[in-house]
């Protein structure tokens, strides 16, 4: 039985909140805490078999989340803000000397940049400190790095290949929207994409890539090569990989809005002087666009995520796809949520659960594929996200 403090209270949180009052086993007391506190309590007033507290708080400010942890003295920081107040909560659990999870990596806001290395320069304190940070405990990253090591631990002596595929063929009706922050979102695909060959991360210009992919239970649907963080962490834990890739869909409407997007400066992260003072375009186009949280309702159609691994088991070539199908509507009818939120929520409540129950213990900061993955994948099935295997099918 055991207290947390949320941070965040978004499309993610919601399901994460609604979930550990579900697991009220292992997650006896909430404090749930964000920018904005009435949308703490718009997720709280529907908890009603544990205790749950809502706060506001600037989490870019270690010392106000330090504030809270002192206060309401929990045994985990769950961070589902956004990837900016990474540091500054870690910074907090180191001062208060408690674990942490999170569902994104580390980036500064006035670069879109994304790598472990900020993140993984806690270890030595982390250490020191006796307690624990889990990192990228969503689906991708999170239950992508889990497939993985699950693919490892009983399907193969060597793993040659990895494709992490991510389907989203469901319809918001909406004309526009992003199905999570639509900052780190659009921040992520307009980079440029990026793989691991060989040794070494090759890099090519955004969206230039791609191809269909036949999804379970969706089918064809046009997939795009992306740079994604779990790609860095699952190559250097598993470093006998000799190619990682990631890929995406996305639909015609979508690349259009944002090709037009795009070309107007509406993307761009640097300040533009606006009427005397300064903005920048993405965070005003930010609060434009449908919240992730509120695009639940009324949304169709499903979730495929998986990870394809080839390689050697018993001396023979081995192929072999693990994935789920996530249902939008469902998903709605559970817990107020789309699929996107949902399979994000519950890898992170489990991954919590794994902390506080003893289940994966350690003293740094680890990604998610260095523990072991069987009770991993046993709690995230029975949570809500059921996991499936095919065998000798190629999909990309
Ligand atoms: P939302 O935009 O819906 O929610 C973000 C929340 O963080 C909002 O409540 C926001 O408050 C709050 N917040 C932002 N800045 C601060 C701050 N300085 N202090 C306190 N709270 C703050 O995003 P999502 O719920 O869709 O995503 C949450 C996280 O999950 C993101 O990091 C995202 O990258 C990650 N994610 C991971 C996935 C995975 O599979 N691993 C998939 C999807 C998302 P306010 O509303 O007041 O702005």
């Amino acid at each position: 039985m055991s207290k947390v403090l949320i941070i965040g209270a978004g499309g993610v949180s919601n399901v994460v909140v609604r979930k550990c009052a579900q697991n009220s086993a292992v997650y006896s007391e909430i404090l749930l805490a964000s920018r904005t506190q009435s949308k703490c309590d718009a997720i709280a007033k529907d908890i009603k078999n544990i205790p749950i507290h809502t706060a506001s708080v600037n989490a870019d400010e270690a010392k106000e989340v330090a504030a809270l942890i002192r206060d309401f003295k929990p045994e985990l920081v769950i961070n589902v803000a956004l990837p900016y107040q990474d540091l500054a909560i870690m910074d907090a659990c180191l001062a208060e000397g408690v674990h942490y999870l999170d569902a994104a990596n580390y980036e500064p806001k006035d670069v879109a940049h994304f790598e472990y290395s900020w993140q993984w320069a806690y270890q030595e304190r982390f250490k020191k400190a006796g307690i624990m940070a889990l990192l990228g405990s969503g689906f991708d990253p999170g239950v992508s790095n889990v497939y993985t090591a699950y693919a490892k631990k009983h399907y193969f002596d060597r793993i040659d290949t990895l494709d992490i595929v991510d389907c989203n063929a469901g319809n918001h009706g909406k004309a526009f929207a992003t199905n999570f922050n639509p900052e780190i979102n659009i921040r992520e695909i307009t980079q440029p994409g990026s793989f691991y060959k060989d040794g070494a991360f090759h890099e090519i210009p955004a969206m230039s890539q791609h191809q269909p992919i036949n999804y379970p239970q969706v089918g064809d649907r046009e997939s795009y090569l992306l740079f994604h963080e779990e790609l860095e962490s699952l190559v250097k834990h598993i470093p006998e990989i000799k190619q990682a890739r990631f890929w995406m869909t996305f639909g015609q409407a979508y690349l259009t809005h944002l090709a037009v997007l795009q070309d107007v400066g509406m993307t761009r992260i640097d300040p533009v002087k606006f009427q005397g003072r300064e903005i920048i375009p993405l965070e005003f186009l930010k609060a434009l666009l449908p919240e992730p949280g509120s695009l639940g309702e009324n949304y169709t159609g499903k979730t495929c995520i998986g990870c394809q691994l080839t390689g050697i088991k018993d001396g023979k070539p081995q192929t072999y796809f693990v994935y789920n199908v996530c249902d939008h509507a469902e998903c709605y009818k559970e817990v107020k949520a789309q699929a996107v939120s949902y399979t994000t929520g519950v890898p992170v409540m489990v991954g919590g659960a794994m902390i506080l129950t003893g289940t994966w213990k350690g003293e740094g900061v680890f990604n998610m594929e260095q523990f072991d993955p069987d009770p991993f994948m046993e709690q995230v099935a029975k949570w809500g996200l059921p996991w499936h295997e095919m065998f000798g099918t190629k999909l990309v």
